[in-house]
């Protein structure tokens, strides 16, 4: 039951606020094709930022004591490789075949939201700390989620009604992800690893996806501007938290 534990109905809001964030991008997509750089720009920059100041630091925490530094960082480095083998390998799938693309696109975007909801899920197994690092994570870029859904979506299918579908399923996807999570149980040097994986992940998604995103769509110095704030907020926030 939801109730009984210990996070349970903060995560079924955290999930929904996910879902609401990824729904406001959308329509945001749907509404203002094109100007919304500076807000990509930004959330490359949080996303990044949390990847390394927040959740690198808890992995290492985490991890340290089972696998050493290098065995985390190793870690880290394979969730990277790991999010970009697997992102090349579906555009290769999809090469040429602009429909399907469209939907591999906006599907694999809504795997990747249910991974987000996975994290957060594990994140709280390793403590509200962990928890809230991952939340940001999540939060800080689910408006990009739903803003790159809709843009892959239409790409492919030139169908706001089919777009605004994909939008329905990648909003709902953190909180089906965040129940999920229940089903999995780590050790404590299992969750350092899962950590890592997870900075890996939001390092590849800030660097290799929102920060060019943003970028050549408005190549401007405001846009540059956004993303170092994204990174100098996540800062002050763990600095703050006391990390
Ligand atoms: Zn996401």
């Amino acid at each position: 039951m939801v109730g009984e534990h210990p996070y349970g109905w903060l995560l079924v809001a955290v999930g929904l606020a996910a879902g609401a964030a990824t729904l406001l991008g959308g329509f945001l997509a749907l509404r203002l094709a094109g100007r919304i750089h500076l807000v990509l720009g930004f959330s490359a920059g949080a996303v990044i930022g949390v990847a390394l100041l927040d959740l690198t630091p808890e992995a290492l925490e985490l991890g340290r004591a089972s696998v050493g530094a290098l065995g985390v960082m190793t870690t880290v480095a394979a969730g990277f490789l790991a999010y970009l083998v697997v992102d090349r390998s579906l555009l290769i799938l999809s090469r040429g075949e602009i429909q399907h693309r469209g939907h591999f696109g906006a599907g694999s975007l809504t795997a990747h939201s249910f991974l987000d909801g996975l994290a957060i899920g594990l994140g709280f197994q390793a403590g509200p700390a962990v928890g809230f690092a991952l939340t940001v994570a999540v939060l800080a870029h689910d408006l990009a989620d739903g803003v790159n859904t809709v843009n892959l979506s239409l790409t492919g299918s030139k169908s706001p009604k089919v777009a605004r579908r994909w939008l329905m399923a990648d909003a709902a996807a953190p909180l089906i992800g965040i129940g999920a999570s229940r089903l999995i149980h780590l050790p404590p040097g299992g969750l350092g690893l899962a950590v890592a994986l997870f900075a890996g992940f939001f390092l590849y998604i800030g660097a290799s996806e929102l920060l060019p995103e943003s970028h050549h769509r408005h190549p401007r110095a405001w846009t540059t501007v956004a993303t170092v704030l994204g990174v100098v907020m996540i800062w002050v926030v763990v600095r703050l938290s006391g990390g």
